[in-house]
């Protein structure tokens, strides 16, 4: 028997809507700030604008990229039985051997040969297996030129446990669990309402937020994710992308100088001294004054720091290093890459050669933008604070709203 499943691919539209008045004094009963909790708030009188212009009907799909695959290669994928869907047509099939892909086609080993795009489930809505991991939803299967993307099409609250396992982790107060849960929601609801590409909303990793399918414990991630069910930041009527790192040092930084392009108020950075006490708050790292040379081409070793530029946050733009008779100007990019991963963020607060060895010293982990996870643990477990009041430090100005519209009891 030969199965040849063939159709036309229709991109999956999610409904958006714009905001009913009616409900927009519920919405403003959830504006950030003034010690009310998450739940049981008096409702505020009716306001002509809500907190969002633009809701989803009802809880949205995450489109996450999880693998694209060369052509050649089986995918470690495993399904059993299965339900397979290409355009308007599905069959229930099942699997006894792996699947590769071609370039072109997929073939299953046996006698069957998909062409894509095709999205599969397994029966009764089982986690679907792949490459370690175990995925809620349904994987869809694109191909772009020779490339095959496999793509998790995951409902959001669903997605955000496994983002609060890989981002955060079980040893986290549940109080920064609840943060970082609104702060994942609303990156990822403004990757799906600006994303450009065709087939994915986010990336699996740290480009994106880092997600590994279902959590293998989850009740701490789920009830995070639940007490804060379908609340995301917003400002200006809009999802505000809530950006997050490890460790800001000290303060957090302005979201334009970091990525470049405008930065909204609640972005602009503000100080933080709760993660002072973190173990990655401050770094050191080393570089042969002669490995230097070599990751950067220079003709000799380097000898003096002549020179640091650094941005309004303190973080440094670019370095002049006396180069023999020459001086060289680097970018901070260029320096971390020569001192690798032990430069962990573009906080230098010492630059110098100890002999032959440049050595620099630094605060914080990661871009500095947005919520500091190692202050937002410091502030609900050593000094009490609610999720809300955490989210108000980081991201002043933003107000908390609702995603889709309410949902019948
Ligand atoms: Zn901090």
């Amino acid at each position: 028997m030969s199965l040849k499943i063939r159709s036309t691919w229709k991109q999956v539209r999610q409904r958006l809507v714009r905001h009913p008045r009616a409900t927009a004094a519920l919405l403003l009963a959830l504006v950030v700030g003034g010690g009310a909790g998450l739940a049981g708030l008096a409702p505020l009188p009716p306001v002509a604008r809500p907190p969002l212009e633009v809701v989803f009907a009802e809880e949205p799909i995450v489109r996450v990229r999880l693998a694209e695959v060369p052509a050649g290669e089986e995918l470690r994928l495993t399904l059993g039985t299965y339900w397979v869907t290409a355009g308007r047509e599905s069959a229930r099939l099942s699997m006894s051997r792996p699947w590769r892909w071609t370039g072109q086609d997929l073939e299953d080993g046996e006698s069957r040969v998909f062409t894509l795009p095709l999205r599969v489930r397994r029966e009764n809505s089982e986690p679907i297996p792949f490459d370690g991991h175990l995925y809620s939803g349904s994987l869809e299967l694109v191909s772009r030129g020779r490339l095959l993307f496999v793509v998790n099409h995951v409902p959001m609250e669903t997605y955000l446990e496994g983002v609060l396992e890989a981002e955060m982790g079980g040893r986290f107060h549940d109080a920064a669990l609840s943060a970082q849960a609104v702060a994942s929601r609303s990156y990822a609801a403004n990757a799906i309402q600006t994303s450009r590409d065709a087939i994915f909303d986010v990336t699996n990793d740290q480009f994106s937020q880092v997600y590994r399918g279902l959590p293998r414990r989850r009740d701490r991630f789920q009830s995070a994710v639940g007490r804060t069910r379908g609340l995301v930041l917003a400002h200006g009527g809009k999802v505000l992308p809530g950006i997050f790192m490890s460790c800001c040092g000290g303060n957090t930084r302005p979201a334009g100088e970091a990525f470049g392009g405008p930065t909204p108020p609640p972005l602009a950075g503000t100080v933080c001294t709760f993660c002072a006490g973190a173990n990655v708050a401050t770094w050191k790292a080393r570089c042969s004054a002669r490995a230097l040379a070599s990751s950067l081409r220079l003709p000799s070793p380097p000898t003096e720091v002549l020179d640091l530029r650094q941005s309004e946050s303190g973080r440094l733009i670019e370095v002049t290093l006396r180069v023999g008779a020459n001086t060289k100007a680097l970018t901070v990019k260029e320096l971390r890459r020569a001192f690798g991963p032990l430069a962990r963020s573009t906080w230098f607060t010492s630059l110098e050669f100890e002999g032959d060895t440049m050595v620099a010293t630094g605060r914080g982990f990661g871009h500095g933008v947005g919520l500091c996870q190692h202050g937002t643990e410091a502030q609900a477990r050593h000094h009490g604070r609610s999720p809300e009041s955490i989210l108000t430090h980081y991201f002043p100005g933003a107000v908390l709203a609702s995603l889709w519209l309410p949902e019948s009891p």
